[in-house]
């Protein structure tokens, strides 16, 4: 399933052990990455291009020739996109006959759907393994997993990475908080690797009834912010990673290492591209899934925001990283103050004092401006314009081309306070809105 050129290498230099896979995903030069990934690319365009229907079916209708193909924007604008998965039948997409499926679900629609077959599986969990590993997860440690069970792929994943690792595994789905918490004595857990939001309930469980001796956390990072992160830090005196994946990209793309600044991209596996990037890098992240035959993904859309973080990272891995993910392609509004994501008003108003976790940030307009419209909940009858003075002095120190353009006149800021519990929204809140007409 792999290029022969890649054949090679695994067999010759790395070997079956994780932690020669480890070494090799640290050490190897960039340019070997690099003919690796233009290489796998090209094998798996042929390949699709025969068994594919739908890729197929697109490269005729662009008129391009596979053989041709060297790299992804040869490819012009050919993409795959959730709509593609959730509207057309899987025959359309798979390129032999399946063993498993996975379901992925979305805030709109129905579900997309995902096949694998048994060695792709495995495939991916040595790579989550290599990650574990270069994280300093080890035999004897015992890791508990409480992703979300149901048809989800990333429970899987992280078991079949123990497994590899020969590390004891508990993959329970997601139990309530406390279930787990009484049963932490009882198997020892020292490594737990679980959903942002369910981390903070353990955590708050655990700050009060007291924590147990952990080595390290791995989260599944999309939506932890760096206040859920710096908390369950603080509680457990314990790092927490974070990973990046999706059903979609059949388990994980990206992760941390113990520096936590950005992940670092699995590129033996994925081709990644950052479309339409903005002045500072930003765009929409696309995926190639490199090593998966079954049911292939080409320049698939994730319509996550990052960018790539091209400097070496102090580890000394030389696979590349990139950035947090700033948000969705569809919750960014741009406006007078620039392309704005929910995470710049995390940024701004994670270290505001007197205001509650319940705010939200809306894009309105008064006859030819924009305004952006703070909505507050105060907490402790701190002065609001304590609280509207700090979060301008935020604004200005941590997005200075924001502020800029504030200062410009491109748009005004508003403020408006809230009685508490006002502002309260469902388990996913909408922390931009764009409320403009037309
Ligand atoms: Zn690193």
């Amino acid at each position: 399933m792999l290029s022969r050129f890649r054949k090679l290498v695994e067999r010759t230099v790395i070997g079956e052990s994780v932690p020669s896979l480890v070494r090799w995903g640290k050490y190897v030069p960039r340019a070997l990455i690099e003919g690796i990934q233009r290489d796998s690319f090209c094998e798996l365009v042929r390949y699709a291009a025969e068994r594919q229907a739908f890729f197929g079916r697109k490269l005729r209708e662009s008129g391009i020739v596979a053989n041709r193909v060297r790299r992804p924007e040869d490819l012009g604008d050919i993409f795959t996109t959730p709509e593609d998965l959730r509207n057309l039948p899987a025959e359309d997409f798979l390129c032999r006959e399946p063993q498993l499926v996975f379901e992925t679900t979305g805030t709109s629609g129905g579900p997309k759907r995902v096949y694998f077959n048994y060695e792709e599986l495995e495939f991916t969990a040595r790579y989550e393994a290599a990650a574990m590993w270069e994280n300093g997860v080890r035999p004897g440690d015992r890791v508990v997993c409480t992703f979300d069970a149901g048809y989800w792929i990333s429970g899987w994943v992280t078991f079949l990475a123990c497994k590899r690792m020969g590390v004891f595994c508990s993959a329970t789905g997601k139990p309530h908080p406390r279930e787990l918490y009484s049963r932490m004595p009882i198997y020892k857990y020292n490594v737990i690797a679980a959903d942002p939001t369910w981390l903070v309930s353990l955590s708050e469980i655990a700050e009060k009834e007291g924590v147990f001796p952990l080595k390290l956390i791995v989260a599944a990072g999309d939506r932890m912010t760096e206040v859920y992160r710096n908390y369950v830090e603080r509680v457990w005196n314990c790092p927490v990673v974070l990973g990046y994946g999706s059903t979609e990209q059949g388990g994980g793309t990206a992760m941390e290492c113990l520096r936590r600044e950005g992940y670092h991209l699995d590129e033996f596996n994925y081709f990644i591209e950052i479309v339409d990037p903005d002045s500072e890098g930003y765009g929409e992240l696309v995926v190639t899934t490199l090593s998966r035959r079954t049911m292939p993904l080409i320049r698939y859309r994730v319509r996550d925001v990052t960018r790539f973080i091209n400097e070496p990272c102090p580890c000394g891995a030389t696979i590349r990283r990139m950035a947090k993910i700033r948000g969705r392609v569809d919750e960014m509004v741009v406006m007078g103050a620039g392309n704005m994501y929910p995470e710049i008003f995390e940024r701004v108003l994670h270290d505001v004092e007197g205001i509650s976790e319940n705010w939200q940030v809306a894009v309105r307009q008064e006859g030819v401006h924009d305004i952006l419209d703070f909505r507050l909940e105060l907490t402790n009858g701190t002065n609001p314009s304590t609280v509207e003075n700090a979060v301008r002095k935020n604004l200005e120190a941590r997005y200075p081309d924001v502020w800029a353009n504030q200062l410009c006149g491109m748009y005004q800021l508003e403020f408006r306070i809230f009685p508490p519990g006002e502002l309260t929204q469902g388990r996913k809140p909408r922390r931009l809105v764009d409320e403009r007409k037309g």
